[in-house]
């Protein structure tokens, strides 16, 4: 099993005028998720800025496709079981609320082929951070958040996790791992009972 962690906003512009240069905490989440996941989990952070105003070109869109970062993880996508891809903002606002923990869900005109499992997926995790006092919400992404797209579209699980600046990384996250880790325990339960149920209809089907 591979649980493949992208960080495409996490490198900083050469110069910067304005109040958030990149995803200030995005990767150290990213690594502290890896952690919880072992051997299983791999780590990959773009090294481009996203703004193409300095030079860059956001590594999450489709104009980022074909880059190394880009190419890297399509090669790894067919051995990939889950994709986080992991973000960080920095107001209270920015999301239209007072959120710990933003899940963005693509909408399924992007990616139909995984797009029925992926409602029951994000409700599990919002539980399981709600549970240990992460103020969390799913909202709707859209067909620019590339990494998550790309990855549904082969049929793999993915889903886009924003994290707040405002959290004390140290104080949250082992609270943010053990959801974590429940989520993924929980998850490969109910699949497996999804395809046991597959499994029990189409031999009703076949009777
Ligand atoms: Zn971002």
């Amino acid at each position: 099993m591979l649980i493949l962690l992208t960080v495409p906003h996490a490198t900083p512009p050469p110069r910067w005028i304005g109040k958030h240069p990149c995803d200030v905490t995005a990767e150290t989440w990213a690594h502290i998720l890896a952690e919880e996941f072992g051997e299983s989990a791999m780590v990959l952070t773009a090294t481009v800025h996203r703004d193409a105003k300095q030079g860059g070109a956001d590594q999450n869109r489709p104009i980022g496709r074909g880059t190394i970062f880009r190419n890297t993880i399509d090669d790894l996508m067919s051995t990939t079981d889950l994709l986080l891809d992991i973000h960080s903002f920095p107001s209270r606002d920015s999301f239209g609320g007072d959120w710990d923990v933003v899940l963005l869900n693509p909408p399924e005109m992007c990616h139909a082929r995984v797009a029925q499992r992926m409602p029951l997926r994000l409700e599990i995790l919002q539980g399981a951070l709600t549970r240990r006092g992460f103020h969390t919400t799913i909202l709707r992404g859209n067909c620019e958040n590339d990494i998550v797209v790309q990855a549904r579209r082969t049929g793999t699980p993915a889903i886009l996790v924003e994290m707040s600046e405002r959290l004390d990384i140290a104080e949250a996250k082992n609270a943010v791992r053990a959801a974590f880790r429940e989520w993924v325990f929980q998850t490969n339960s109910v699949e497996q009972e999804e395809e046991e149920d597959e499994e029990d209809n189409s031999s009703c089907t076949v009777l």
